[in-house]
Formats: C-alpha cells, structure tokens, sequence
C-alpha cells in the first residue's frame, strides 16, 4: 500500500483578485478521496457573492494593467508560470490523483504536459496578427486587429481537472483575456493549489480568479453575469445544454466540449499485437472517465471470436488497485453517483441482452473495498440501437459490435448523436487514407488512440460540442476581430450617402 499524503487539514482558499478568498458565507464542504471513500480536504463553498466578486475582479484586470501590456509581455508572464507548474508537476499530480482517483501515471503526464501549453499559446501571444484590407475605396486605409473578448467564465469537469482548465485558460490569457474558474466540486484541490502559481509568475492581480463551490448554486450566475463575455465549459452534454441556454440569454460567446461515444475499429488486417492494447488503452485507461473513451470497439467479424477472446484475456490482468500505485492500471470511479450510474447501465446491457464478458460488479477484493470501483468490464454481440452502444457510460464498460466491412463500419461508427473521436486499426495504407474523412468524429487516430496535443485541435462533431480547443486556431476562440477605416485622403463626405 502507497503512502497516502496527509489529510489536508488547511482549509483551502480561492483566488479572487490576487488574494486568497474565503467564501464570504465561510461555508466549506468536504472533498472526497475516491480509494479511501473519506474526506481528505475542504474546499470553500462559494456563494453568488463570491461569483460577483470575481467577475468584478477580472473585469478590472481587464481594463488594468493587463490590457496595456505588450503581447510579448503576456506571453513571457505564461512562460514564466509554464516553468512554475513544471517545478510543482509532481505535487499537483499527487493532489490529484488523490482527489479524483484517477492513476498517478495518468496524471503525472498531464501535469508535466501542461506546461507545454503555456508556452505553446505563450508564444502565440505576439503572433496574434491583424490584416490590411485591400479595400475598395479610393483613399481609404482599411485594416483589422483581433482583440480579447473581456471575461472568460472557464467551467471544468472532474476526469482531468488541470488539463481541461489549461486548454482554456491557456489560450484565453494568451489572447489577452481574463479568467474566472470553477473546478468540478469533485476535484478542486489541485485548482486551489494550481491558482498560487499565478501572482507568482507575474499574473497582475485578478487577471485570474478561482471559485469553488457547486454547479447548481452558482453556475449559472457565472455563467449569466453581465460582465461574463464568454463561457468556456467542459463536461456532460445534459449540463452543457443547460449552460448554452443560460449563456443564449446575453447572447454570450461559448465552446463546448461534451461527452462522446467513440469507436474504435479494428479490421481484420489489423496489427492485433497493437489493436488489442489499443483497444484496452481505450477504455479502461483513466477508468474509462473520459469524454474520449473508445467505448465501442467494432469489431470485423472474420476476426470478431479470436479479437473478443485476446481483448477479455489481456483485460482480465488489469491491476485494480490504489491510483498512488505506479503499477496500478485500473482505478477507482471518481464519484459515488457516477459509480451508481456505471452499476445502472451494466444491468441496463444485461437486460437489453448483450453477452457480458467480463466484470460487470464491484470488485471482491476486500482490500480495496473502501474505494468506489467497478471492474472493467466488457459486453459482446452488442447492438449499435442498444442504450449500452448510445449513451455515454463513462466508465470502465466496453461495447463490442460485430461489422463485415467497411462501409457497414463507417455506419456503425456514426451512428451516434455524438462525434468526438474514432480509432481505427488496419495495416491497408489504402483504408488508412480513406476512412478517417468518412468518420463524423473530431479527432481520427490510426494505428494508435488517446493522444493530444497543444498544437492540434481537439474538439467534438455533432452533439460533443462546440468550437475546438488546443493546435493555433483555438486562439481565435477568445479573440474578435475590429474592422478600422481611416480616410487617408481628403474627401469631404456627402453627407445623406452610404459611403
Ligand atoms: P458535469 O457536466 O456534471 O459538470 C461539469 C462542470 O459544470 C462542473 O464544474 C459542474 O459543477 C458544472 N456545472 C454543473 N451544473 C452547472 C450549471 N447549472 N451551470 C454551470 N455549470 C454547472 O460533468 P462532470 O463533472 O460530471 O464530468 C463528466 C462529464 O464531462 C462526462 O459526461 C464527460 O463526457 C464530460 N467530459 C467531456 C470532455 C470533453 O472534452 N468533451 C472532457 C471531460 C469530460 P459541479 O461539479 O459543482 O456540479
């Protein structure tokens, strides 16, 4: 058993124009550790006073200081805070592996990858050009600038807390906007501890802001607050609905990046040494708690029996255990609700009549028994119309479905409200060129899955979302773009005629 850090007795503090902030009702509530099931920290419980204190304070920041400094400046202030986060990488992993379960392999990458996109959109700050318009009017000088949107309300979810946040914020602070951030309720922790690297770095006060505290009781405050130009949010598609129609109201600017249920097909001239892992990395990795989950594996069905058999033998040696355990595969789920929820749509697939394979219950091990597992799980002979092959799990549970060829895969494939991602894996080069543009997904990986990066979009088709985030155009997110005429000439206008 890893040592577990002690329990954070301190009581946590947001960060509203600079300064450390209570909530102003001193309200807290209890984080909990998903492998020990107890409360390991308290965070404070924001109310819609503290909402307005921080939007108050990112608007004066960003009519301050902020606005006036030079983009190259912005971008060697992000810079200076990407080399912070790299120093903190492996505390601020630990944090949140403890406070959402999720493997400490898996999240030391990402906190050791998320200082590239500080210095990825650090960089981009000066390069944000405007254009000289080649206009139509004799003696007229035409020319644009993109400039920040104002407030940017950043909304995240619990499966990836400080990589979700930097794909908004870093592009949003390169642009020249300011920040208000609410962290899931369920994985705040490494949010508060993240916040006390920006003053130090050189962030003016207030350019950022974080508030803790619960969806339902201040979400849509933020997400309606007049000085609130734009809501980035990353979550469920039930809750991003909600948010959308809230933002609708002050006809806000919004992305959204949802949920998704992604194939990941395997031919029969697949690499299967490559294609059997790559369907486990799928889905079992990160407990299956991600909006990118390969929670369909279509399989062809002339190697549909040898696939199945592998994928369940490989699957079954998943080391379930302590996510502080480097050598733990298999996780807990980060939330007692979300548990029940998996639970509720594996006797879903039973009752629908899909063939269980594997798993399927909470693990028998009694040493772990405090923790909110599922074993992983995998269904066979799945349907694409059953609600285990539709709806988003978002948990350690796998779909086979069978196809014959590729037009029947590419079917299957899309034949869902979502779009996010698609894997597929073939050694026919032909195929590999082929398919990835026939597939209604966001990102396509061939020969390979889950992978992301600063420099390429990421973002979902149809119902996974709105906009894109990361790779150079998910600045233009955060930016708009002002038109300017100058009459470089002398004419005297006539006064009653459009000119
Ligand atoms: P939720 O949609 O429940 O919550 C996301 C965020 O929205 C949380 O911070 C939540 O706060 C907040 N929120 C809740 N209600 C409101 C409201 N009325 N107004 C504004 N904000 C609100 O998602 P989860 O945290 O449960 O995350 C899991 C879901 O996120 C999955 O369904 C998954 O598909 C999706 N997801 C999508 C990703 C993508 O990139 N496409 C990436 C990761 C996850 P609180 O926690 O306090 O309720």
């Amino acid at each position: 058993m890893t040592t577990r850090p002690p329990l954070a007795t301190e009581k946590l503090s947001m960060l509203i124009g600079g300064r450390p902030a209570a909530a102003q009702s001193g309200d807290f509530f209890e984080s909990f550790d998903p492998f020990t099931g107890k409360a390991w920290a308290l965070v404070p419980r924001a109310g819609v006073a503290d909402v307005d204190a921080a939007v108050q304070a990112a608007a004066a920041a960003f009519r301050g200081e902020w606005r006036t400094m030079t983009p190259s400046a912005r971008g060697q202030i992000m810079t200076r805070f990407a080399d912070l986060v790299a120093e903190e990488a492996e505390n601020l992993a630990v944090l949140e592996s403890r406070d959402n379960g999720k493997l400490i392999n898996e999240m030391r990458m990402q906190c050791k990858y998320i200082p590239q996109w500080f210095r990825f959109f650090g960089g981009l700050a000066d390069k944000i050009e405007g254009r000289v318009i080649p206009i139509d009017k004799p003696g007229v000088f035409n020319y644009t600038r993109r400039e920040p949107l104002g407030v940017v309300a950043a909304i995240t979810p619990w499966n990836s807390p400080l990589m979700l946040a930097t794909w908004k914020l870093a592009p949003a602070l390169a642009a020249g906007n300011t920040i208000v951030w609410k962290p899931s309720e369920f994985s705040s922790v490494s949010a508060l501890f993240f916040g006390r690297l920006f003053e130090k770095a050189g962030f003016p006060k207030g350019v950022v802001n974080i508030v803790t505290g619960f969806g339902h009781e201040i979400g849509d405050r933020l997400v309606t607050h007049p000085d609130v130009a734009k809501v980035a949010f990353t979550g469920g598609d039930a809750t991003g609905r909600r948010v959308y129609q809230a933002a609708a109201g002050g006809l806000k600017k919004v992305t959204l990046e949802l949920g998704g249920k992604s194939a990941n097909i395997v031919f029969a001239d697949a690499k299967m040494e490559a294609a059997i892992p790559g369907l486990v990395s799928g889905i079992f990795a990160a407990t299956g708690q991600t909006c990118i989950a390969g929670s369909r594996a279509l399989v062809q069905r002339s190697v549909y029996d040898q696939v199945t058999e592998k994928l369940v033998a490989f699957a079954r040696t998943a080391k379930i255990g302590d996510p502080l355990d480097p050598e733990t595969q298999v996780g807990p789920i980060t939330t007692l609700p979300q548990r029940a929820k998996v639970l509720d749509y594996i006797s879903i697939a039973n009752g629908e009549g899909a063939a269980q394979l594997l798993g399927g219950k909470i693990p028998e091990d009694t040493s772990i028994a405090d923790g909110w597992f599922v074993e992983p799980t995998i269904f066979g002979n799945v349907k694409s119309s059953m609600r285990i092959a539709q709806e988003e799990v978002f948990g350690p549970v796998l779909s086979i479905i069978p196809f014959d060829d590729e037009d029947e895969a590419v079917a299957i494939a899309n034949d869902t409200i979502y779009g996010l991602a698609a894997g597929m894996w073939t050694q026919n080069l032909g195929r590999a060129m082929r398919l990835p543009e026939r597939l209604e997904a966001g990102m396509v990986w061939v020969n390979m899955y889950r992978a992301t990066s600063p420099l390429s979009p990421f973002g979902g088709y149809k119902q996974s979302g709105i906009g894109r985030e990361n790779g150079q155009t998910a600045i233009y997110e955060y930016l708009q773009e002002k038109s300017i005429w100058i009459d470089a000439g002398n004419s005297i206008p006539a006064p009653f005629v459009q000119r």
